[in-house]
Order: structure tokens, then C-alpha cells, then sequence
């Protein structure tokens, strides 16, 4: 252990380093690494593609909580761990630094399953997905009351039907609905 109180670092701040920072308070000295000064709400994240929520909305401010908790934020992201050394390396726009850790907690999400071509589609994470999903979701109509001919224009497929898939099927439909008032185009052309 380095000095009186063991090292603690969070790599990822997001729904589980949040509890941990709480856990931790007083008892070591904690490190917490993100790419952003924010995490994301997943759960509240869907309605960002009905537009119900914004990006502000569902972005959880991470500062004060970090500070709060007696805690360290430093901004970036871990790109490689050397357990043997208990040291990981951190990029950021800072440069690259390695940093001592006596315990690490690795809490940095899901990636989503590599699927061939899933470059051309909108993804759940990260949330600005699904604002340019609504964007694009809103031209796509717009072009059809332009006339745009171009085949399955308001064809939208979710793929995933898990609680999650199921969820953003709401907001797709609401989206649906509140762009056919807008364009006359009837909801049952999508
Ligand atoms: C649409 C959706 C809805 C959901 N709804 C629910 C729900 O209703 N209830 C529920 O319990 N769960 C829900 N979940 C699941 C829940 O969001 C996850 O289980 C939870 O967020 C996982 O917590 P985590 O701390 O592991 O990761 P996250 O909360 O994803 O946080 C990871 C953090 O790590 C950061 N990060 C990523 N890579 C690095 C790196 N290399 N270095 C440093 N930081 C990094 C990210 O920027 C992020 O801030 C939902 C998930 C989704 C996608």
C-alpha cells in the first residue's frame, strides 16, 4: 500500500463506479478515470430518439459527485492494464501517463458485439447515436413528403428485441407518429 490509505482507482465512472465512489468515501484513496466529466443515464436514454429527453437530460453530471465523495477525477481514457505491476496507462489530451493503483475497479460498460456492416447502422451507445438516429429518422421523412421515391425510406428496423429493443419500438413509433403530423404523410406508409 502506498501511504496510510490504499490507492483506489475507478477506471470508468459510470452506473457501478458511481456506487463505489459513495463505498469508498473515507476509506482510500480513490481515483476516478472518464473520458467525459459526465456519464450517461442508459435508462433514460432511449427517449432521446423520440426527443422526449435531451442529451443534457440524461447526462449525469460526475464532478461534484466525484468531489462529494472526497474523490479524484482525472479525465481520459485506460488503455492498457499491467496487473503484475499494479500501474495502467491513461491517455488523455494531457498525453499518455502511467499511474499506481493498489486496487483497481474496472467498470467501463458494454461494447456492443461486433456485427459485420453495424458501421452503417445507428447504435444505443453513445447516446449521441440516437439523437443522430431521431436527425436522420426526421430527414428521411422530410424527404418523403418531398417525394424522394427511394424504396424502405420509411423503413426503420430495430434489431435487438430485448427490453431495450422494446423500448426504443416506443419511441420509434411516437417519432413516427409526431412526423406524419407533421408531414401528412398517414403513420401506416412507416
Ligand atoms: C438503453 C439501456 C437501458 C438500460 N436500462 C436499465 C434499467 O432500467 N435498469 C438497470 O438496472 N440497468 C439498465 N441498463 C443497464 C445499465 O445501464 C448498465 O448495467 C450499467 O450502466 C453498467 O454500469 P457500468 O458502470 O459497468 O458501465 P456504464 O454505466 O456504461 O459506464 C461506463 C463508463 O466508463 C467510461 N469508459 C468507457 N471506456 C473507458 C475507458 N477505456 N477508460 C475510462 N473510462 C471509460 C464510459 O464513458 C462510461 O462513463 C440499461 C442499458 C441500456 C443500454
Amino acid at each position: 500500500m502506498r501511504g496510510s490509505l490504499p490507492t483506489v482507482i475507478l477506471a470508468g465512472c459510470g452506473y457501478g463506479a458511481i456506487d463505489a465512489l459513495r463505498a469508498l468515501k473515507g476509506q482510500a484513496r480513490v481515483i476516478a478515470i472518464n473520458p467525459y466529466p459526465y456519464s450517461v443515464n442508459s435508462g433514460m436514454s432511449t427517449r432521446l430518439l423520440s426527443g422526449r429527453f435531451s442529451l443534457e437530460l440524461v447526462r449525469i453530471p460526475l464532478l461534484e459527485h466525484i468531489q462529494a465523495n472526497g474523490a479524484q477525477f482525472l479525465p481520459g481514457r485506460v488503455t492498457h492494464i499491467q496487473p503484475e505491476a499494479r500501474t495502467l496507462t491513461l491517455e488523455s489530451e494531457a498525453g499518455i501517463q502511467t499511474l499506481a493503483y493498489d486496487y483497481l475497479l474496472v467498470n467501463v460498460g458494454r461494447e456492443l458485439r461486433p456485427i459485420d456492416g453495424i458501421q452503417h447502422a445507428f447504435t444505443i451507445r453513445p447516446a449521441e447515436q440516437l439523437v443522430a438516429a431521431r436527425t436522420w429518422i426526421r430527414q428521411c421523412w422530410q424527404r418523403a413528403a418531398q417525394g424522394d421515391p427511394t424504396p424502405g425510406l420509411l423503413t426503420f428496423v430495430v434489431a435487438g428485441g430485448g427490453c431495450t429493443g422494446t423500448e426504443l419500438m416506443g419511441e420509434l413509433y411516437d417519432l413516427c407518429r409526431e412526423m406524419s403530423a407533421e408531414t401528412g404523410i398517414p403513420l401506416a406508409q412507416a
